[in-house]
């Protein structure tokens, strides 16, 4: 059998084992899945471990910590500086970055377009992610951060232009001028147990054609509620985290999953969230 795993600090509760077997049982694969709670002190102590599994996935605090470790790098890692799943292949271990291919499949699944105007609310790790996958695609980005962290999403636009050709405009949450195709939120406002939190007023949304919150739990957010109501496509984050994890078994395993399978993974994680530990 395969062993696969998580790494992080502080693990808590995740929702990846579950996800993982849903999808191993989909494609067959005889392959366990755990979490592996490895504090930033204990990394290198650790890695002749990981080296024994067929590849392992990686959250905070070891998305760029992980990577003197490895011994190479998709072009998506590269680009991005952070990996969240490793393969290993014939002992070497390759990382890659599929946060990235998750919120690309959950785009065309919802068939929301890219290269249109883009407000990305946050300016951290996932929001980095969008403004530079959004740019690459031709989108014309707007990055809104609170006014505390202006300078951050100043630095963003600076890499973004190094990275695409494109900066990106600069706006304060508290107010974002303009017209958008799409706004993404990539802060944890509205996340549980704040569930009645929204990172922009409702009215703001009269202004945006689409909405994709990247938070996943609750499944519907009070942003996406608000935007619902006015008629707007709609993503959340669940659907991001699944095909993620569909992406990363893709790179382990070379398997491909039909967008139906996907689609019930999501409805049914979910479904089980009021019951998951995590969201208690
Ligand atoms: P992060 O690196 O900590 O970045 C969070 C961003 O949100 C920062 O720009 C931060 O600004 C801003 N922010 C935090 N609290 C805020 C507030 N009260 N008001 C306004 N802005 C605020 O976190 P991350 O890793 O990017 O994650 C962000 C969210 O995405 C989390 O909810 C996470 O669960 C979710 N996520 C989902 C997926 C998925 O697969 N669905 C994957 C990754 C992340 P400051 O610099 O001012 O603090």
């Amino acid at each position: 059998m395969q062993q696969y795993a998580l790494i992080g600090f502080p693990l808590g509760h995740s929702l990846s084992p579950q996800i993982h077997e849903r999808l191993f049982a989909l494609s067959g694969a005889q392959a366990d899945y755990r979490l592996l709670t490895v504090s930033p002190e204990e990394l290198p102590s650790r890695m002749p471990e990981l080296r024994e599994l067929s590849g392992f996935n990686v959250t905070i605090p070891h998305k760029q910590a992980v990577i003197p470790f490895l011994d190479g790098l998709s072009e998506r890692a590269r680009l991005y500086d952070a990996v969240n799943t490793v393969r290993a292949e014939n002992g070497r271990l390759i990382g890659h970055n599929t946060d990235c291919d998750g919120f690309l499949y959950t785009m065309r699944s919802h068939k929301i377009a890219l290269d249109t105007d883009v407000c990305v609310l946050g300016a951290g790790g996932v929001g980095r992610m969008f403004a530079i996958e959004c740019a690459r695609r031709g989108a014309s980005v707007t990055v809104a951060a609170r006014t505390q962290s202006l300078d951050k999403a100043r630095a963003l636009s600076v890499e973004m232009l190094g990275k695409t050709g494109r900066s990106a405009r600069i706006a304060d949450l508290a107010e974002i001028p303009g017209q958008f195709g799409l706004v993404i939120n990539a802060t944890p406002v509205g996340m549980y147990p704040h569930t009645e939190e929204s990172p922009v007023p409702d009215a703001f949304l009269e202004r945006t054609e689409a909405v994709f919150d990247c938070i996943y739990n609750p499944a519907e957010t009070a942003l996406l509620r608000a935007a619902r109501a006015l008629g707007k496509p709609c993503a959340g984050g669940m659907d991001m985290l699944v095909w993620q994890a569909a992406a990363a078994q893709q790179i382990w395993l070379g398997v491909q999953f039909a967008e139906s399978d996907i689609q019930r993974v999501i409805a049914e994680m979910n479904g089980y969230l009021p019951h998951w530990e995590g969201a208690k």
